[in-house]
Formats: structure tokens, C-alpha cells, sequence
């Protein structure tokens, strides 16, 4: 038994593991995946901290309350902002290789929505390099990694108020056998889900929100579900992303016709939007950075450059870039306090699968680097400090139960290519649950998604094997996914106006009456029920 466990090892995983460390905690860290190829090294940008001579936290702070439309927490912002300067001096310290200004200070670049050059960078390899720092620090810590277990459950002791998590059972992925870990409290930093939205995402194919699907199955809350941000710039064919940073250096969009059509850094709801009305309009829209030329492509966004040509087959040096926004970041999740706890006691959650209110209805770029250390220091911490104060835990093991599930799994009928009807649900989400939405669109989306559901005992598996079996793997996430889009389905139907990321084209307005609170989610007899809780602060 171990007294933290964490579970995903990206960026927010990694911090959390650090913190609970540094407060005296024996941890482990279990992913699917192996650390440094967690989807964090995908982030590009740069992560937000207010260090610079024009900048100040207070700006930090207004901008992130703005972007947040109503639904961000102001003291979780104030948190956010005010310790983003010891944020980044930390990561300096532990060795992020930052690109350096000319005085040799962190270079900072700007971001859409920021009133400053806020977000600092390690060239275009922002998330890489913080992640591979983590994990160095983390060897360094003698942490305990245990890579390749996929998380199917919980497990967990005790009934109503007294309920209590206890650690979780994996599938061990080379070997196929069930392993569980019991701890006394667990963190929860498995990522986001947009690989909901299919091919239409900028994520990594495994962001197909395990971790939070396995918390609503352990009847804990999720909010504001519905909110999912649109990259404006997305490589039109592989929606591969191209940063902001393009455009905060100066890049520009041009429309069908060759030219500029709007503001290249409002906020990303707002761009993507616009971005989304010019293509239907003009045809198509490019990125433009061949003004900014070759030795400073080179030397500030040479990722950037590498993607479009090996993706999209243009060198950005020469040639304009084809976009669409795509489905980027998901702002819901599982619903926690200050402390990070969610309605399960012991349980923590933290990064792009909880939801600490401080993005509200629209992320400003840059922040999600931020939260994952601001927000991983405060539940390493907390879980720390709750293990210290739990007795040793006595449940039974849950174990038989899910080897029997996993075998009912196998003996289903595999009259249907699963692998078809995940293609098909990232379409219908793309379509009908996208940048623009509506009542008609939403209800029959989530016909189709029930549909799904319960044609899943006519899809299955082809491989029956233990060892390495992914598609066995892909199976389970397909079913996470499934059970979310129907979250999100039903919290998009129930937030009747429009409010950053969620666009409703019957209700265009914002309506702080009755929608300025956040929908909370959970399953109650196997349905899904929304209502609205906690309300934001107003800006
Ligand atoms: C292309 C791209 C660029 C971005 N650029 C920026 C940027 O410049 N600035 C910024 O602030 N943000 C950026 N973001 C967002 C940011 O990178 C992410 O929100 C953040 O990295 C998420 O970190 P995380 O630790 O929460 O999750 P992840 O890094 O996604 O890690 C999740 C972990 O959970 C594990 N896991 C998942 N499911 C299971 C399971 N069933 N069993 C066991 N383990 C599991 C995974 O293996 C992984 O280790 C970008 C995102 C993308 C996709």
C-alpha cells in the first residue's frame, strides 16, 4: 500500500507526485502510457506567468476573468495568477531549458486574449521540456513509476458519507493481468477528453478521458462538461496544431480571397468562430507566417515548421497554411475544492481532467501549463497530508468482478467494426456538438450516442489475446467515451444561451439569470443527471 497514488503521469501527474513527495508521502505514479510521452509534450506555446516589466499579476488576473466569461472562480484565478511567478522560477530552477531574452531573462511571447507578453517558452517545445524536467526530478526523487497499466476502476470502502477511496485496479497492458493498488488517497491526472471529436482533435489519441469516465462510474461529480475549446488554428487535413505563437508573432489569417479578416488575437472562442463563418463563406482560411522569415521560423518555431511540412506538405517559410479550428481543450471535469478534492473523499484530481474553475467558459492559452503546477503542488500536497490521517484500509478485492466483465467483453458478438463507430461518433460531435450548436442537433446526437451504447455488446473485440492486447484497450476507452459524450450531451441541452466555448445557434445570447452557475454531473440508477451548482464570478 502506498500512501499517494497518482495516476497519469503528464505534467499535472508529475507535479502532484513531486509535491506529495516533498511533503513527506511514499507515492506512485501508474499511466498507460510512458511519462515522457504523455500528451503534455505536445503543449507548444508556453505557460503563463506575469514576470515581465509591462505585466502585472493583476492583469494576469483580469484577463483570465474576462477569457473565463462568468464561470471562472475568482480566488481559484487569484491563486492561478499570483503564483505563476514562483511557478516558472521553479520549473527554471529544476531545469526547463527556457529560451532567454537578450538580458538573458525567460523570454516571454503573447498569447491570444493576454494584455502582455506573458507565456513563456522553450522555442516551440514548451510541454516536451517541462515534462522531460519533471520526470528527471522525479527519477531523481525515487518515485516509483509503474508504466503501461491501464486504469479500469476504483476501488474503494464504506457507504454514503463514509465512502472512501482506497486505490484502483489496472490492466497491467505487456502481461494482461489485473493488478490492484490500494492507497490511502489517489490522484486523478489522466487528461482530457476530446478524442470525443475523432480526427477532428489537436490531442493525443489517448486523451479519451479514462480517468474521469472511471470517477462517474464511482458516482463522483463532474461540471461544466459541455465546455470544449476550439484551436482556431488546426492543420486543415491532420489537425495537427499550429501555437498561437504563430500568430502572437505576428502571423497572419487570410480568408479564401488572400485576405485579412479579423483580429488574429482575440480570445480562441471568438477566433475560432470567425475562422469557422469565413470558411463557409470564402471557402478556406491560411495561416500566413512567411513574412515573419526563414531564420526566425527557425529558430523560435522550428516544431511549427516540421508538423506543416510533414502533415500538410507546405513549408510555412514559403507556402500559407490550410486551418480549421479543431477541438483542443476540455475545460470540464471532475468537479473539485480548493484543496483539489472531489466529492469522494480521498480522491483527487488534477490538470485537463478536473475542473478547478479557473478557465471557466473559455481557457486563455497558456494557463493549462500554469494550473498543472500551480494546481499539482496544491493536490500533492492535500492528498499528502489526507494519508497522514487515514487508517489502513480493509476492503476486499474488486477484482473478480472486473475479470468477469473484461471476459463478457471478449465473448461479444463482433458484428460491428467498433473501430467504425468511433470514427462515426468523433463526426456526429464535430457536426453537431462543435463550434456551433443547437437543440434539434444536440437531441438527435444523443439519440445516436445511446444508440451506440447499447449496441456495444454487438461490437467487441477481435484479438483475444492477454498480452499487449490494444485493441481490447481501445475497446475500454471507447466505452469512456461513450459514457461521456452523453454527459456532454445532456449539459449542452440543459446550458439553454451562449457562453464562451458553448455556442448555442437557438439561444445566441448569454443569459446570467439562470445560467451564471456551473452544470454539475452525475450518474443516479445509471442515468445521467445535470443541474446547476456553484455560480462563478461574474465579470
Ligand atoms: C497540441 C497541444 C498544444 C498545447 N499547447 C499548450 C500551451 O502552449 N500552453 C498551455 O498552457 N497548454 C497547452 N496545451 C494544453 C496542455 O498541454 C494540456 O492541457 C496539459 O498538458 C494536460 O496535462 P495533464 O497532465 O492534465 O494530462 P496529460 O499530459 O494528457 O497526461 C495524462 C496522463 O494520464 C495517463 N492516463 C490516461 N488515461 C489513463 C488510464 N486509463 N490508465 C492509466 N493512465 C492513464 C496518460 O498515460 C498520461 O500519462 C496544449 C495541448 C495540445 C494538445
Amino acid at each position: 500500500m502506498v500512501d499517494v497514488l497518482v495516476i497519469g503521469s503528464g505534467g499535472a501527474g508529475m507535479v502532484a507526485a513531486l509535491s506529495a513527495k516533498e511533503s513527506g508521502a511514499d507515492v506512485a505514479v501508474v499511466s498507460k502510457s510512458y511519462p515522457t510521452r504523455s500528451q503534455t509534450c505536445m503543449a507548444q506555446g508556453g505557460i503563463n506567468a506575469a514576470i515581465g516589466e509591462d505585466d502585472s499579476v493583476q492583469a494576469h488576473i483580469d484577463d483570465t476573468l474576462k477569457s473565463s466569461q462568468g464561470l471562472g472562480d475568482a480566488s481559484a484565478i487569484k491563486k492561478l495568477c499570483e503564483e505563476g511567478v514562483d511557478a516558472v522560477a521553479w520549473l527554471d530552477k529544476i531545469g526547463v531549458p527556457f529560451s532567454r531574452s537578450a538580458e538573458c531573462k525567460v523570454a516571454q511571447r503573447r498569447l491570444g486574449g493576454a494584455s502582455a507578453s506573458r507565456a513563456c517558452y522553450a522555442q516551440d517545445y514548451t510541454g516536451l521540456k517541462i515534462l522531460h524536467s519533471l520526470y528527471d526530478n522525479c527519477l531523481k526523487e525515487q518515485i516509483t513509476f509503474y508504466n503501461e497499466y491501464f486504469l479500469l476502476e476504483l476501488l474503494s470502502e464504506g457507504e454514503g458519507d463514509e465512502k472512501r477511496v482506497c486505490g484502483a485496479i489496472f490492466k497491467e497492458i505487456k502481461s494482461g493481468e489485473l493488478k490492484s493498488i490500494y492507497a490511502k488517497s489517489v490522484i486523478l491526472a489522466t487528461g482530457g477528453y476530446s478524442r470525443v471529436y475523432g480526427h477532428h482533435s489537436t490531442n493525443a489519441t489517448g486523451s479519451t478521458g479514462d480517468g474521469i469516465a472511471v470517477a462517474l462510474r464511482a458516482g463522483v461529480v463532474l461540471s461544466d462538461m459541455e465546455f470544449v475549446q476550439f484551436h482556431p488554428t488546426g492543420l486543415k487535413n491532420a489537425s495537427i496544431l499550429i501555437s498561437e505563437s504563430a500568430r502572437g508573432a505576428g502571423g497572419y489569417l487570410l480568408n479564401g480571397h488572400g485576405e485579412r479578416f479579423t483580429d488574429e488575437l482575440q480570445p480562441r472562442d471568438a477566433l475560432s468562430r470567425a475562422i469557422d463563418e469565413e470558411i463557409s463563406k470564402s471557402g478556406a482560411v491560411f495561416l500566413d507566417i512567411r513574412h515573419l522569415g526563414e531564420n526566425f521560423i527557425d529558430h523560435e518555431l522550428p516544431q511549427e515548421r516540421k508538423l506543416a511540412k510533414l502533415y500538410e506538405n507546405v513549408d510555412p517559410v514559403s507556402d500559407i497554411m490550410p486551418i480549421k479550428p479543431v477541438a483542443h481543450y476540455t475545460m470540464g471535469g471532475i468537479a473539485v475544492d480548493a484543496r483539489a478534492e472531489s466529492s469522494l473523499r480521498g480522491l483527487f484530481a488534477v490538470g485537463e481532467c478536473a475542473n478547478h474553475n479557473v478557465h471557466g467558459a473559455n481557457r486563455l492559452g497558456g494557463n493549462s501549463l500554469l494550473e498543472l503546477v500551480v494546481f499539482g503542488k496544491e493536490a500533492g500536497d492535500s492528498a499528502a497530508q489526507y494519508a497522514q490521517n487515514v487508517a489502513d484500509i480493509t476492503t476486499s478485492s474488486a477484482e473478480q468482478a472486473l475479470k468477469d466483465t473484461l471476459e463478457e467483453i471478449k465473448s461479444y458478438t463482433n458484428e460491428i467494426d467498433f473501430y467504425q463507430k468511433r470514427e462515426a461518433l468523433g463526426e456526429l460531435f464535430y457536426k453537431s456538438a462543435g463550434i456551433k450548436r443547437n437543440e434539434k442537433a444536440l437531441l438527435s446526437a444523443l439519440e445516436q450516442v445511446k444508440a451506440m451504447q447499447h449496441e456495444l455488446p454487438k461490437m467487441g473485440v477481435r484479438d483475444q489475446s492477454e498480452v499487449y492486447n490494444t485493441n481490447l484497450l481501445e475497446f475500454l476507452e471507447f466505452q469512456n467515451l461513450l459514457a461521456l459524450a452523453e454527459v456532454m450531451l445532456v449539459s449542452m441541452l440543459e446550458r439553454k444561451e451562449s457562453r464562451g466555448a458553448h455556442a448555442r445557434e437557438d439561444m445566441p445570447q448569454r443569459d446570467d439569470q439562470h445560467y451564471s452557475g456551473h452544470t454539475n454531473a452525475l450518474l443516479h440508477h445509471q442515468n445521467v443527471r445535470v443541474s446547476f451548482g456553484y455560480k462563478g464570478a461574474q465579470s
